[in-house]
């Protein structure tokens, strides 16, 4: 089976309202193993909209419409769907009476266009609205199958949950299985050459990668009858990869490299400290965000001044003068410092410019020194972030402290 969202909404094709309902509808078909090839938007407007359905049944078994639902004259979906497979529309007298009791209860009037939410495409099945009054619907005839949701997120999403997805299952014969797997410290185009001989050859599973934030993501996924048949596809892929990339991967359907040290670190009973000029504290706010961090991750020293990290952390005044705050020297002085102040087994250290001022031509922005030290580790790394032009402060810092991390991460043992 293969599926259509068409949302229907002038705001949305104005761009006035992002399209969020068809992100979520494809990742539930997806995840019910129902192949979407086309996302449609069209606006409010009777004609269009029919010319989008038939298009759509043109070409897929199964439509899902949002929008378009409510008691105004421009709400059109469940007619023209009723248009579209010739059926007339017919009252449907739970809804009515719930439309009476949700205006009871409220001081505002119905009006005859209420009512109108009752009417559904003769047949259809009707999916109950528990955040609002428009239900949705379905109707199927000559293997073509329409659902008609409302359009707020919220509605959609609990009809989705409660009802749509139960109406779906005996369409579906197969499951779409799908792992990933994280990696920092290599790019997309690398990651493809690598791969390109398996990614090119395997069918089932598929290999897809994905940049984001500087990371890259590998999803595998297999469609199969159920889920653990699915698994079994997908183990020897990822094994094959994890042979080939292990440096990289720091984590299998893991939310974030902090997520991962901090994990590294429990499973090794270490503690971390770190000491942050460029990222400001970014470090220990990741590192804080991993509920349970506390058991590794002692705290941290902000040290963005000169004075604090001569007079906190014990960098040299001498290495300050000769090598400057922005240097190898400098960094490693950093996490050695923070890690003798807080005793912990390992200590990180980030120093940089962030620009987009304070860069020269020996120091310009984006240059940033990393450094991760244990008792036998001294680690330091100098990067030259740079994204292109819109390479902006926040980038600069966030990267930095990934590479922090994932730093840490390689070397927690
Ligand atoms: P209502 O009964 O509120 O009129 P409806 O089913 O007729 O609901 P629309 O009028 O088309 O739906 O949309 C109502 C609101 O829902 C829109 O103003 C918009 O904020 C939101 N919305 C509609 N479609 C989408 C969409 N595809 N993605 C995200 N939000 C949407
Ligand atoms: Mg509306």
């Amino acid at each position: 089976m293969n599926a259509e969202i068409l949302c229907v909404g002038t705001e949305l094709l104005l761009g006035n309202v992002i399209n969020t309902n068809s992100a979520f509808l494809a990742q539930e078909l997806a995840k019910l193993g129902i192949d979407v090839y086309y996302h449609t938007v069209v606006g409010d407007n009777n004609e269009r909209l029919k010319e989008a359905l038939a298009i759509a049944f043109e070409r897929s078994d199964l439509v899902i419409t949002t929008g378009g639902m409510g008691p105004t004259y421009d709400d059109l979906t469940k007619e023209s769907i009723a248009d579209y497979f010739g059926l007339s529309m017919v009252l449907h007298q739970p809804t009515l009476e719930k439309i009476h009791v949700y205006f009871d209860q409220r001081p505002q009037k119905m009006t005859a266009n209420n009512e109108k939410q009752a009417m559904i495409p003769q047949g259809a099945v009707v999916f109950d609205n528990q955040n609002g009054t428009a239900p949705g619907c379905a109707v199927t005839q000559n293997n073509k199958t329409a659902i008609m949701l409302p359009g707020p997120p919220t509605e959609m999403q609990l009809m989705f949950a409660q009802s749509v997805r139960a109406y779906l299952a005996p369409f579906v014969d197969s499951t779409l299985v799908s792992h990933t797997l994280y990696l920092f410290g290599i790019g997309e185009s690398t990651v493809e050459n690598l791969l390109k001989e398996l990614m090119t050859t395997s069918t089932n599973p598929t290999i897809a990668p994905y940049a984001k934030n500087g990371e890259v993501l590998l999803r595998i996924t297999a469609k199969a009858p159920n889920t653990s048949e699915g698994d079994r596809l997908i183990q020897p892929v990822i094994d094959q990869i994890s042979r080939q990339l292990a440096d990289y991967i720091y984590g299998i359907d893991i939310d974030n490299l902090q997520t991962a040290v901090v994990k590294k670190l429990l499973a090794h009973h270490k503690t971390v400290s770190s000491a942050e000029s460029c990222t400001g504290g970014l470090i220990s706010k990741l590192l804080t965000d991993v509920s349970g961090s506390s058991q590794v991750f002692s705290g941290g020293v902000c040290s963005y001044t000169n004075t604090v990290k001569a007079d906190v952390l014990a960098v040299s005044p001498d290495t300050l003068a000769q090598y400057t705050a922005v240097s190898e020297e400098t960094v490693m002085e950093m996490a050695r410092g923070v890690r003798h102040l807080l005793k912990t087994d390992y200590a990180v250290a980030t120093t940089g410019i962030a620009g987009p001022d304070g860069g020269s031509d020996e120091q310009p922005v984006g240059l940033v020194y990393v450094a991760v030290v244990s008792e036998d580790i001294a680690d330091v790394q100098k990067l030259h972030i740079d994204f292109g032009p819109l390479t902006s402060r926040d980038d600069i810092r966030q990267y930095a402290a990934k590479v922090a991390l994932y730093r840490l991460w390689l070397a927690i043992q």
